[in-house]
């Protein structure tokens, strides 16, 4: 094993192995202590801990964060429970202190500054309680940490372990401590009784303070003597147990020890309640830790006492350091000569500090001492005399020599090398003078700032990274006004970072600037009445700015022009006003703070500034991630700081939280600013480390919002006075203790009386028990159903993540019905357990989620299952089906995932004493009618075990519902949409309903972060919708671009995505609002029928009008082509657009009937895409349609007409090859005019043939194939009647966008910038939402949606050229200065809205993206692009299969590899890897890219590239997609 190196190396291991919780405090999650490396390097490698039966808990907490109330909670298990932390925290911690010292626990110190500290740390916590033990050298940090955790857990008391760093960083390595060693003096029975009995207290406050009676300790100890017998610790106290280096013992049992300076009253007197047990006194620690020096010294030879001692027997004179670096002072003495004062001396360091154990210093004192020079490194003095000194002297006097020595005492500063022996000298001389000086000051003043600088600068205080996202925002919204009187920052000279970052710092700073600007405005106010001006302009502008010096708005812009006029002026009183220039701006005052002020409430600046009633702002940042809110320990709750606001009545409060809503932050800052008192604006931000990614800080937000503990609302008391309401719900829920408080409050009582709606948000319930009475219920309901029926009755349960088992499922239950059975069918998590020993038949079928996990609704019932220890099934009868896919896993070695979460189960449910019916039966994609094949030689098996195989006369099975029978029913697209947007007890729609809606451009999703949580809080999931519009060629307006704005602010979630196709889409739209948002859009003059659906979609057209004439013409075809293809029905009309109270409105069964001459009453197979490039430019990705119009120029620029290719379209099934993406075929040259006939007859074509019966295979890709292309294209000439012509040349450059401005041939400008993947939202760090608001407004041209995501700004006139240049550059929107990767680069939704995602997409490849960028970098490829695409399944949104390189989610955080696309979007990409992850993605792409950069040929493309050197075989077209792929995957054995 290596050698230990440092002292927190060598303490973080024995309190691993001594500990079962260790507390590890940390400057900042992300940032290390001395200890937390190492104890998280023990903890990441499992390393077997002595106490911890397991891996010991590493509890990282911030140093700020309050982190010893972390303690309790596990002391109260019973777990032994140690703290690594510096000392810094030490005296905050008092309160804490007082009540630990009576368990267990060892607190490890690491003095701080290293090489320098404060000693006063050590000393001001004297008396709480503990013992303290010293350590100096790197071999005694070793053993001491021993000693200490060997003594708390002997003793049952609280044992505080300091050393200071510096001292022992030249030290040599040390070897570990024997495990041997550790288990015989650590007592490892006396722990496991501890650990057995677990605390009854519940809170922390009761019964704190008394002595523990659980059976550790001296209650129960028995000592080990020194010869390895044992005996109980007060005989062994008692006896005379010869203590270290052979001093002779004091008798034990002196009553002189039992002064003032023993341990026993100061233990005691650190507590005011009797003890149960016998308490510990000095004499007890000091007997522990003999017994304990005396194994480490029969072990290892290093012998210790409680004062160390060196120097001469005879010694006259002696030092006693309590300070830094007594080695540094032991070699001097050594090396003394005779010239020196110092020679001959001895010197004592103590090893217990506490209790002071009187008797221990005399036996080492030699008793020639006759002067001592006490050495106290304590900055903080409070009184004359040195706590030490006092110690010292009491002992002294306690002592029975007959003289007792001369004491001087001294304050120590930092003392190095070259100054120790001058300093030296100075003591000594002053102690040997006569008359000697007590409390000189020896050594410099201030430690050297190298010193400084090392691990305890890291505790300095700084503001962590992500919470600045809060700082920026109070920037943007405030700039110059904003004033933060508590920021690190400011220039105090006098105050210190600790203080200057304290509430009560910044509040009283922001009193003194308030009375400052107060006296102002008075001195303002004379001075306009005077005569002392030069000019006559200052008189007027100084009074009417001293009239409007309180209004933030006014005042500011009116301090220009009166600084203007003043310094013009030039008089003295000019002059004077003139040099408080500033304060004729009112500023926004905030103070800024983190939740950690939230565990003390009453102390802190928050009740100070409550209670002042002043006029201050306070935004207080909380981190505590939901997952982690530590909801089982009442202790560290903290307090609500918003409800205590609330109750104090006069502040307005806002609770908020940025990555939850943006707009919500915004509005509440500009609230709390504008509010006249104290306003405190909470600002949630969780995160567990400083670097987690946004993301995880993303995730967790939103399941502390949706689920009401972190609820979005903003309280304005004074609202009412306005007529408004003072209590504004921005979230959908609260938590229980909020909704206590509104119902108190009047006001609100009110206001939920008054709409009752509201009431039912502030008051649905949510609990742990809801879910069990829910799936109780359901059950019931079942089984009453059932009653009536005759036969044995078979449960079937399902897990399953697609549907299929859950089809299955229920198809088996029917057929189980029809012959005689009571089936009930049930999802694995709605059954309750506890029934299943019960049941007489069970069947489950589930599928394979992930690696072979169970999906997510049978995952509860597998963990039941899986860790019940007294489910007996002795009489039940059970089987098991599993659907899973045999190749998911391409590496032999995971080829036991395949059914894994099937199997598991029977085998678990054979062991629990099941019998079979039959055996556990596998599915498997990869057969050749997938699942179904195995399936079908399973369920005969199962009917014949039950006796139920040749039954007769069986009923026929109704055919399933398809999307077909839904069209056809649904009197053109109506279905029951209607009614279903009426049905206010859900958030959801029929499935039915589901599927109609996409015909009308919107979709129902439920947002997949919140899904787990919603589930486990028994709640449906969160239902909202998609909206996607229809934009032919993605051409909107400026005013348009405003509205679809607000709609996404007031009815979305504040975002929006410019998509693949060209059109704008809106999320997180809940049922409530879906009308509303297709108003506004229609007001907006656009549509969203036809955005989805089985109809002819969007139609694209190439965006960049680089000659925009000829774009204008196919920009203008694009439109004709959209709109001659759009269904006819008025339903869309009739459902969305009318109102309420329209008689004309027709609703389903009406007599009035549309017509639909294009598509008829079932509209297309499937989805229908067209889209129109214009050479050079193929960013719309024309062969990627099923209809692709390539522009064709005649000589005189004009659009003559173009080349049609049709049967392009990306969707695929993995593992499914009947599936493959398509590229258009090309059918030849068309005439502009006669372009939308064409497309018309192309559409009818596959109306008439497509299949309809499998929508896997019904898309035009799979027509044509199963035609051939000359036949379709002979159908289509025929309804036609015309005739395809030779395709004209056509030549494309490549398929992503031209970024940056660019002329057009009449002068007008255009700039594309640059939306990562599409998203338009504002974050802290770029407010690009706000920017292009803010630009709409002004600009007169056109917003251009791209193919690939991005957004061009269009038209703007060059008069116009630099302000719109301004603007842009204001909002940060003129950055198109990115890697070429990921200017190319380009995302799909997928999580957490796409309910088809199996993977990140969108908020996962731009990391991707920033870890390949390094070598793009290296390899100086920063201009070189690369189309990269991403999507979370393989239904290709984004496009995959046409990039070079792609990445498709297979599971989340795996996806497929593909490469070898061609640049121009022209040749399809082919499987490279399947179910890889980042680590594998990055050690393919890394070595790939350099290799790009070192061997390609000139102006070769990377996919081109990757063919070239035969990573990858190029496919030629979609029928040769899964031919010849890289990856060959095994055949199963
Ligand atoms: S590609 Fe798949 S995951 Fe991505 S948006 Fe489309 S359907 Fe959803």
């Amino acid at each position: 094993m290596a050698a230990i190196l440092t002292a927190g190396e060598a303490v973080a291991r024995i309190a691993y192995l001594a500990s079962d919780v260790v507390v590890s405090v940390q400057p900042a999650l992300a940032t290390d202590s001395e200890f937390s490396k190492f104890l998280h390097q023990f903890a990441a490698h499992d390393a077997s801990s002595i106490i911890c039966p397991t891996t010991p808990e590493i509890l990282r907490v911030r140093h700020n964060a309050d982190p010893l109330l972390s303690v309790y909670q596990p002391v109260r298990a019973g777990k032994i429970t140690s703290v690594a932390t510096s000392s810094d925290i030490l005296v905050k911690s008092i309160p804490h202190l007082y009540r630990l010292a009576q368990h267990p626990v060892v607190i490890h110190v690491s003095l701080h500054p290293a090489g320098f500290p404060d000693y006063s740390d050590i000393t001001s916590i004297r008396n709480a309680g503990f013992a303290f033990v010293q350590s100096n050298t790197l071999q005694e940090a070793q053993d001491l940490a021993l000693t200490a955790h060997a003594l708390a857990i002997r003793s049952g008391k609280g044992v505080i372990h300091f050393f200071d760093a510096a001292n022992s960083k030249s030290d040599q390595p040390i070897q570990h401590e024997s495990r041997e060693l550790v288990t015989q003096v650590l007592n490892v029975d006396l722990v496991r009784q501890y650990q057995g009995t677990k605390s009854e207290e519940s809170t922390l406050y009761v019964s704190e303070g008394r002595s523990q009676v659980r059976s550790i300790g001296l209650s129960g100890d028995v000592l080990p003597k020194a010869n390895g017998s044992t005996s109980p610790p007060a005989q062994a106290a008692a006896r005379d147990e010869s203590p270290a280096k052979g001093q002779s013992s004091a008798s034990s049992s002196s009553s002189d020890r039992k002064n003032s300076s023993s341990a026993q009253s100061e233990a005691d007197s650190a507590t005011t309640l009797e003890s149960q047990t016998k308490p510990v006194s000095s004499d007890d620690i000091d007997s522990i830790c003999n017994s304990v020096w005396s194994q480490i010294r029969t072990s290892t030879g290093r012998e210790y006492s409680a004062f160390n001692y060196t120097g001469p027997r005879n010694a006259e004179a002696a030092l006693f350091l309590f300070g830094s670096d007594p080695g540094l002072f032991a070699a001097e003495f050594e090396s003394a000569t005779q010239a020196d004062f110092f020679r001959h001396v001895g010197l004592i360091t103590p090893v217990i500090y506490r209790p002071w154990l009187t008797d221990r210093l005399n036996e080492v004192l030699p008793p020639s001492v006759k002067r001592i020079a006490v050495l106290e490194q304590v900055r903080r003095k409070t009184t004359k005399w040195g706590p030490v000194l006092l110690d010292l002297l009491m002992s002294l006097k306690a002592s029975d020599q007959q003289q007792t020595p001369l004491v001087v005492g001294y304050q120590l500063g930092y003392i190095e090398y070259t100054t120790v022996t001058q300093a030296l000298s100075g003591i000594f001389q002053n102690l040997l003078s006569k008359s000697p000086i007590q409390n000189l000051e020896v050594g410099a003043h201030q430690g050297p700032s190298a010193v400084l600088s090392g691990v305890q600068n890291e505790f300095a205080l700084s503001q962590p990274k992500l919470e600045n996202a809060y700082m920026k925002m109070l920037d943007q919204i405030f700039g110059q006004r904003l004033l933060v009187a508590n920021s690190l920052d400011s220039k105090s000279v006098v105050a210190s970072n600790a203080t200057k970052s304290s509430p009560e710092f910044g509040f009283g700073s922001l009193l003194a600037r308030k009375e400052h600007r107060q006296r102002f405005i008075g001195e303002v106010q004379a001075a306009a009445k005077t005569r002392d001006f030069t000019t006559d302009a200052p008189l007027k502008w100084l009074s009417q700015w001293a009239l409007a010096a309180a209004k933030a708005d006014e005042a500011n812009k009116l301090a220009p022009e009166v600084i203007n006029r003043l310094s013009t002026d030039g008089s003295p009183t000019a002059t004077k006003l003139l040099s408080s220039k500033g304060l004729f701006y009112k500023e926004s005052q905030w103070l800024i703070g983190s939740d950690a002020w939230a565990y003390d409430l009453g102390n802190s600046g928050v009740h100070h500034v409550l209670a002042s009633g002043e006029n201050v702002n306070m935004l207080i940042v909380d981190s505590t991630p939901y997952s982690e809110r530590a909801a089982h320990d009442a202790a560290r709750r903290k307090k609500d700081i918003g409800l205590y606001a609330m109750n104090f009545g006069n502040a307005y409060v806002a609770s908020t939280a940025v990555y939850s809503s943006y707009t919500q932050v915004l509005q509440a800052m500009m609230e709390a600013e504008a509010f006249e008192g104290p306003s405190v604006v909470l600002a949630y931000l969780p995160y567990n480390r400083e670097d987690d990614s946004p993301l995880t800080v993303l995730q967790e937000t939103k399941k502390a919002v949706d689920l009401g503990y972190w609820p979005l609302y903003r309280w304005d008391p004074k609202a009412e006075e306005k007529g408004e309401e003072p209590f504004k719900l921005d979230s959908e829920r609260i938590k229980q203790e909020l909704q206590e408080f509104l119902r108190r409050d009047n006001h609100v009582s009110q206001l939920m009386r008054r709409h009752p709606q509201f009431h039912a948000n502030l008051s649905e319930s949510y609990g742990s028990e809801v879910r069990k009475v829910q799936k109780r219920k359901a059950k019931e309901a079942y089984e009453a159903l059932l009653e009536g029926l005759q036969g044995a009755p078979m449960t079937i349960l399902f897990a399953s993540d697609n549907s299929n088992a859950e089809n299955l499922s229920k198809r088996l239950g029917s057929r189980g019905k029809a012959r005689g059975m009571k089936t009930m069918v049930m999802a694995m998590d709605d059954y309750p357990l506890e029934d299943l020993a019960t049941e007489e038949n069970v069947v489950l079928i589930t599928s394979t989620a992930g690696q072979g996990e169970f999906p997510q609704n049978g995952r509860n019932f597998w963990e039941g299952v899986k860790n019940s220890t007294d489910l007996d099934l002795a009489n039940v009868n059970f089987t098991v089906f599993a659907l899973g896919d045999s190749h998911y896993w391409p590496r032999k070695e995971d080829r036991h995932y395949y059914n894994k979460s099937g199997k598991d189960l029977f085998a678990r449910l054979v062991t629990l004493g099941g019998k079979t019916i039959v055996d556990c039966g596998l599915g498997d994609d990869q057969d050749p009618d997938g699942y179904q094949t195995g399936y079908g030689e399973w369920e005969p098996k199962l009917w014949d075990a039950l006796g139920l195989g040749n039954i007769e006369g069986l009923p026929d099975e109704p055919p399933p519902i398809t999307n077909e029978d839904i069209k056809a029913g649904s009197n053109f697209l109506r279905g029951t949409i209607a009614e279903g947007l009426k049905d206010q007890s859900t958030g959801a729609i029929s499935a039915a309903d589901q599927q109609l809606t996409k015909f009308h451009g919107t979709y129902m999703q439920d947002d997949r972060d919140l899904r787990d949580e919603r589930k486990a809080q028994g709640l449906e999931p969160a239902y909202s919708f998609m909206i996607r519009c229809r934009l032919p060629g993605g051409v909107a307006t400026s005013e348009q671009w405003q509205q679809m704005d607000a709609i996404s602010t007031q009815l979305g979630n504040e975002t929006m995505k410019l998509t693949t196709r060209q059109t704008f889409q809106f999320h997180g739209v809940v049922k409530g609002k879906l009308r509303p948002a297709m108003q506004a859009i229609n007001q907006a003059l656009m549509t969203t029928i036809a955005a989805c659906g089985d109809v002819n979609r969007n139609v694209m057209c190439s965006s960049l009008p680089e000659m925009s004439e000829l774009h204008a013409q196919a920009q203008a075809v694009a439109k004709k082509i959209s709109d001659h293809l759009l269904p006819s029905t008025t339903a869309y009309h009739e459902i969305w657009l009318k109102d309420e109270n329209d008689k004309n409105v027709q609703v389903a069964g009406d007599a009035v009937q549309d017509f639909e001459p294009m598509y008829g009453p079932t509209y297309l197979p499937r989805k229908f895409k067209i889209t129109i490039a214009v050479p050079p430019h193929n960013d719309t990705d024309v062969y990627a349609h099923d209809v692709g119009l390539i522009a064709v120029k005649g000589e005189d620029g004009q659009l003559t007409g173009f080349n049609l290719l049709a049967g392009g379209g990306m969707g695929v099934t993995h593992n499914m090859k009947k599936t493959y993406p398509q590229i258009g075929r090309m059918f030849g040259y068309v005439d502009k005019d006669q372009v939308h006939f064409a497309c018309e007859k192309i559409m009818y074509v596959q109306r008439d043939n497509g299949d309809r019966g499998n929508r896997k295979h019904a898309r035009l890709k799979y027509t044509i194939d199963t035609m051939g292309v000359e036949v379709f294209k002979a159908n289509v000439e025929e309804l036609w009647g015309q005739k395809f012509e030779e395709p004209r040349p056509f030549h494309f450059d490549s398929n992503i966008d031209t970024f940056g401005w660019l002329k057009d041939e009449k002068g007008m400008n255009h700039f594309t910038m640059f939306i990562e993947n599409g998203r338009i939202e504002d974050t802290a760090d770029f407010p690009m939402k706000t920017g292009l608001r803010e630009i709409a407004k002004v600009h007169k041209g056109e917003f251009r949606l791209t193919g690939n995501q991005h957004l061009i700004l269009s038209n703007v006139p060059s008069e116009e050229l630099e302000m719109t240049k301004g603007m842009l550059k204001k909002y940060k929107l003129d950055n198109t200065n990115f890697s070429a990767l990921r200017l190319s680069s380009s995302a799909c939704v997928a999580f957490p809205t796409c309910g088809l995602a199996m993977a990140e997409s969108e908020r996962y490849l731009p990391e991707l993206i920033t870890k390949l960028e390094g070598v793009v970098e290296e390899c100086g490829m920063r201009q070189d692009s690369i189309v990269m695409r991403m999507t979370g399944c393989p239904n290709g949104c984004a496009r995959p299969w046409l990039a070079e390189v792609a990445f498709v989610g297979k599971a989340y955080g795996a996806y497929n590899m593909y490469l070898g696309g061609g640049y121009h979007g022209n040749r399809l990409n082919k499987l490279y890897r399947s179910s890889i992850k980042e680590e594998e993605i990055l050690a393919i792409m890394k070595p790939l890219m350099k290799r790009y950069a070192l061997e390609r040929n000139e102006g070769e493309r990377f996919g081109d590239f990757v063919v070239r050197i035969g990573m990858i075989k190029p496919t030629t077209e979609g029928r040769d997609f899964h031919n010849d792929t890289a990856e060959l995957e095994e055949d199963d054995e």
